[in-house]
């Protein structure tokens, strides 16, 4: 006999084998223990038993593929053994820099955003325009403040945004209700943002400027509108309430928006919102379909995910490309790192362990902000390839990939250089 290799589980080699203890290899396997090879997020699996060996290795043996997809669907994954590879593939980051004194101080770390020219801020005083040459007060800002509660979640924080061309900005609650949309050349606001009082505790404000002439705002927990800031107007009116009798209608939407973040063109908005139970769903909206008619686009967007997390950074690599943090399933236990997903085809494509911290993506890289610096990872690659040693931004431009540090009296801009 020969030429068919009978594996110790009983079943015929294949190409792609796994490893795991002989207790899995059974009808009904036990819960599990993924411990990692050290190459990639590659895991040998592991029943509680082994997992508490000190050197679990001779418990090992090569299993099929078909009983390793087995112990996946009947088993739970309960924790992590050892550390996954993180790749740092580093040379030297090259970028331009800046560097002016600044005395503007930002009310938090999510209240300076950028603007054609320069940077805008929210500082105590209001919002005030900075640039290499100085600072400019721009208009006072008074937001309603979200009643507080003894709540161990995120407490309300106020966050700005800024539209493309510079012309709008809005000042929003995060993890609260309200918000308002001001005009940066009158100083003016024109548009009172209010998303209603179910469950708004649990999100970031959703507010985006896509496109210049436009903002989407939540105006309620499971709606989305889309208004011209010039004029109030609202582009996006329909029909979307339920009275909760009856079945449902055909475009009601149970989901709870979150943060959103729009793609580097301008078409499509990433949603980090929840559902019941709770789990974490990203969602893909095409806002260009929405604004040229489809109406119900926002009520039908295109899940990526069900993760047991949400409001942890996010960032679009590129038109078609989302970067999340942390890897992670509804199922399983979170490990630090990235998962990156095909908007077009709404998959999984790659993942990597490794990056931790508030993140951007520009020209097909991602930024992530840490302690020591900002780091730079290349999701093709899966690896590290800089870091930028302690420079720590608090703002990017993603029209023209420059990050800007306002802190400690100095503004501190940094670019990319283009490869
Ligand atoms: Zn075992
Ligand atoms: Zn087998």
């Amino acid at each position: 006999m020969g030429g068919v290799d009978v594996l110790p589980c009983g079943h015929a080699a294949n190409a792609a084998d796994f490893r795991g203890c002989a207790h899995l290899v059974v009808e009904r396997p036990p819960d599990h223990y993924g411990w990692f090879t050290g190459v990639g997020l590659e895991y040998d699996r592991l029943c509680g038993e082994c997992a508490k060996l000190d050197e679990p290795r001779s418990c090992l043996a090569v299993v099929c593929l078909g009983c390793a997809d087995r112990v996946d669907e009947y088993s739970e994954l309960l924790g992590w053994i050892g550390r996954p590879e993180v790749r740092h593939h580093d040379t030297a980051a090259r970028g331009v820099w800046t560097t002016a004194d600044c005395a503007v101080e930002p009310v938090n770390d999510r209240c300076v955003a950028a603007l054609p020219g320069g940077w805008l801020v929210l500082t105590g005083a209001g919002l005030v325009e900075v640039d290499r040459d100085g600072a400019r007060f721009v208009a006072p800002v008074s937001v309603t403040a979200s009643p507080t509660e003894d709540d161990p979640h995120d407490p309300p924080r106020l966050a700005l945004h800024t539209s493309p061309d510079g012309r709008h900005a809005a000042v929003v609650t995060d993890f609260g209700r309200y918000g308002v949309v001001l005009d940066l050349v009158t100083g003016d606001p024109v548009l009172s943002l209010d998303r209603g009082d179910y469950h708004y505790r649990q999100t970031c404000f959703p507010l985006v400027f896509p496109t210049p002439g436009v903002v989407v705002t939540a105006t309620d927990w499971n709606r989305l509108d889309a208004f011209d800031p010039a004029s109030g107007r609202l582009l996006t009116g329909r029909e979307t309430s339920w009275s909760g009798e009856g079945p449902a209608p055909e475009h009601y939407l149970d989901y709870f928006h979150g943060a959103l973040l729009a793609d580097p063109s301008g078409r499509r908005v990433l949603d980090d919102g929840w559902v019941w139970s709770p789990f974490g769903m990203p969602v893909v909206l095409d806002v260009a379909a929405w604004l040229g008619g489809d109406a119900y686009a926002t009520e039908h967007g295109m899940d990526l995910s069900a993760r047991d997390c949400w409001d942890l950074p996010v960032a679009w690599v590129d038109d078609h490309t989302v970067a999340l943090q942390p890897i992670g399933r509804y199922d399983r236990p979170p490990l630090a790192g990235v998962e990156v997903y095909d908007v077009l085809r709404g998959r999984r494509v790659g993942a990597f362990a490794g990056p931790v911290g508030r993140m951007w993506g520009h020209d097909g890289l991602l930024y992530v902000g840490t302690p020591a610096g900002l780091e730079i990872w290349a999701p093709e690659e899966g690896a590290r390839t800089g870091v930028v040693e302690g420079f720590t931004p608090n703002a990017h431009n993603p029209r023209t990939g420059r990050f800007a540090e306002l802190a400690g009296g100095r503004l501190r801009t940094w670019t990319p250089a283009t490869p």
